[in-house]
C-alpha cells in the first residue's frame, strides 16, 4: 500500500507557510510572541487547546498537544519560529512577503524551518480532522530563540517546563532532504550532531612606539603564531558510526564515489589525501565529509590594536570548535593549550564562551525503521541514511533529557541539492508547494502509523 501524497491540504498548507513568513521572527530581537499566537489561532479552529510560555515578553513558544492512552511511547513534533536575518538589497522578492510565486513559497524561513512548522501544524489537525486516537500522546511544541542557541526558547523550556516538553521521541530540523542520485533518493536522517566549544584567547604582550618595532612585544605577533597554529590545524581522525553509515549508504548508491569512499571507510588514516583528491571534482561535499571526520576549530574574530603608532599590548581572537560525537569539550581544550605550549603560556589567556556537548541518537529504534518504512513504501526505491550534522540545532536539549530526537524535515531536491543548502541562511530562500505537501504526507503517515 503505497504511502500516499495528501494534495488537498496543499492550499492550506501553502497559507500556513506564507502567513508565517509575513510574521517577521529574525533573531535578535525574535518576537516570535506573535508567531505562536497566529499558530494558537489556528489550531484553536480545529479545537486543541494551547499553551503559549514566554521566557521573556516578546519571546514566546506555543505548545499544543493530543492525548495518548498511554499504551504507546510519546512524540514530539518539535520547530523553531525564529529566523536569521535577510537583506532585503539581496533578494528578488521580498523576503517577508510570504510571497507564492512560479509553485513556490518565497521568503526568510522558506526553507529554515517555517515550512517544517507549517508542515508539523499540518499534521497535527489532520490527525484531529481524522479522528485519529493515538496510543502516544503526541505534542506540537514551535518555539523560540533556535538561530541564537535555543537559551530562551528550547532550552528554557526543557529547564523550566520540561513536563510540558518531554517525550520519548522527538521529530525536528535536520536532515530529511534527499540527495538524488542516478534517479533514486537518498533521504537523510539526522542522527547525530557535534558538540561545540566556543573560546577567546588574549594574547598579552608590552606596548611601544610603532616606530621601534624592536623593543616593544606585539600581542598581534604573538596572536598570529596562535591562529596559525590553531587555524591550519587537522586534529585526529576519528570514524563515528553515524558518520561510517552514512558513508557505506551513500558508496553503495553513488559508483563515482564509491571507489574512494569505500577506500576511506577502510582506512580512515588516509582521508585526508582521499578527501583532497576528492575535493578537485567536488570542494563542497568534501569539506563537510573532512569535517564530520575531526574536530575543526576555526578563527572567527580578530581584535587587536588601537592607534597607527601604538604596538599593541593585548590581541584577542574567538575561535569555534566543533567536537564529535564521543568527544567532550575539557579534552578538547586540553589538546589546544598543547599546541600552543612552546607561543610563551604566561602570556596567553584562554576563555570558553559557550560548550555544549555533542549529541546523539541511534538508528536502531522503532521509529527510524518507521522512517525507512513510509519513505520506502511511497518511494521503493530509495534508501534511508543517517548524517552527523556539523553544525548545533535544538535536539541537543532533548537528547539531554533522554529523548530520541531525530532530524526529519522530509523533502524532495526539486532543486538542485547545493542551491537547497545555500538557500538556508542565505538569499532567495523558497520551498516548492509540492515539497510542502510531499513533507506532510511522510509526516502524516509516519506519525499515524508510529503512534496507532
Ligand atoms: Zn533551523
Amino acid at each position: 500500500m503505497p504511502v500516499e501524497l495528501i494534495k488537498e491540504i496543499q492550499e492550506e498548507v501553502t497559507n500556513l507557510l506564507s502567513d508565517l513568513i509575513r510574521i517577521d521572527t529574525t533573531n535578535p530581537p525574535g518576537n516570535e510572541t506573535k508567531a505562536a499566537e497566529y499558530l494558537a489561532e489556528t489550531l484553536e479552529k480545529d479545537g486543541f487547546k494551547c499553551e503559549l510560555l514566554e521566557s521573556t515578553p516578546g519571546r514566546g513558544s506555543v505548545i499544543t498537544r493530543l492525548k495518548g492512552t498511554g499504551e504507546k511511547p510519546s512524540l514530539l513534533l518539535l520547530s523553531h519560529l525564529d529566523v536569521v536575518a535577510a537583506n532585503p538589497k539581496e533578494w528578488t522578492v521580498d523576503p517577508f512577503a510570504g510571497l507564492v510565486k512560479d509553485g513556490f513559497v518565497w521568503g526568510r524561513g522558506a526553507i529554515d524551518m517555517k515550512s517544517m512548522t507549517a508542515m508539523e501544524v499540518m499534521v497535527m489537525k489532520l490527525l484531529k480532522r481524522n479522528k485519529i486516537q493515538p496510543k502516544g500522546t503526541i505534542t506540537l511544541a514551535a518555539t523560540a530563540d533556535e538561530e541564537k542557541g535555543g537559551e530562551a526558547g528550547a532550552g528554557w523550556l526543557v529547564r523550566s517546563h520540561p513536563d510540558k516538553v518531554q517525550a520519548d521521541y522527538v521529530i525536528n530540523e535536520g536532515g530529511g532532504l534527499a540527495i538524488p542520485i542516478n534517479g533514486k533518493n537518498i533521504f537523510t536522517v539526522q542522527t547525530a550532531e557535534k558538540g561545540i566549544l566556543w573560546f577567546r584567547v588574549k594574547a598579552k604582550g608590552t606596548p611601544g612606539h610603532g616606530s621601534v618595532p624592536g623593543a616593544a612585544d606585539n600581542a598581534i605577533l604573538r596572536m598570529n603564531k596562535v591562529v596559525e597554529k590553531l587555524g591550519n590545524h587537522r586534529s585526529k581522525i576519528s570514524l563515528v558510526s553515524t558518520v561510517e553509515e552514512f558513508l557505506s549508504g551513500i558508496a553503495k548508491e553513488n559508483k563515482t564515489a564509491q571507489q574512494a569512499l569505500s577506500l576511506l571507510l577502510q582506512n580512515p588514516e588516509l582521508a585526508d589525501q582521499i578527501l583532497d583528491e576528492f575535493a578537485k571534482g567536488d570542494k563542497a561535499i568534501a569539506e563537510e565529509i573532512r569535517a564530520m571526520l575531526r574536530m575543526t576549530i576555526a578563527p572567527t574574530i580578530i581584535r587587536g590594536g588601537i592607534k597607527e603608532n601604538i604596538i599593541p599590548s593585548e590581541c584577542e581572537a574567538v575561535f569555534d570548535c566543533r567536537i564529535l560525537p564521543g568527544q567532550n569539550p575539557t579534552d578538547a581544550l586540553k589538546e589546544i593549550e598543547g599546541l600552543l605550549k612552546d607561543i610563551d603560556p604566561e602570556r596567553i589567556d584562554f576563555e570558553i564562551i559557550q560548550a555544549n556537548k555533542p549529541s546523539e541518537s541511534a538508528t536502531n529504534s522503532p521509529l527510524y525503521k518507521q522512517i525507512v518504512n513510509v519513505l520506502r513504501e511511497h518511494e521503493p526505491q530509495c534508501s534511508v541514511v543517517p548524517i552527523l550534522l556539523t553544525g548545533g540545532t535544538d535536539s541537543r536539549f532533548f537528547r539531554k533529557m533522554g529523548s530520541i530526537c531525530y532530524g526529519f524535515q522530509p523533502m524532495l531536491s526539486d532543486i538542485p541539492y547545493g542551491e537547497i543548502l545555500k538557500m538556508v541562511h542565505g538569499i532567495d530562500e523558497r520551498i516548492s508547494i509540492e515539497n510542502l505537501v510531499f513533507g506532510t504526507s511522510i509526516l502524516y503517515n509516519l506519525v499515524e502509523r508510529f503512534m496507532t
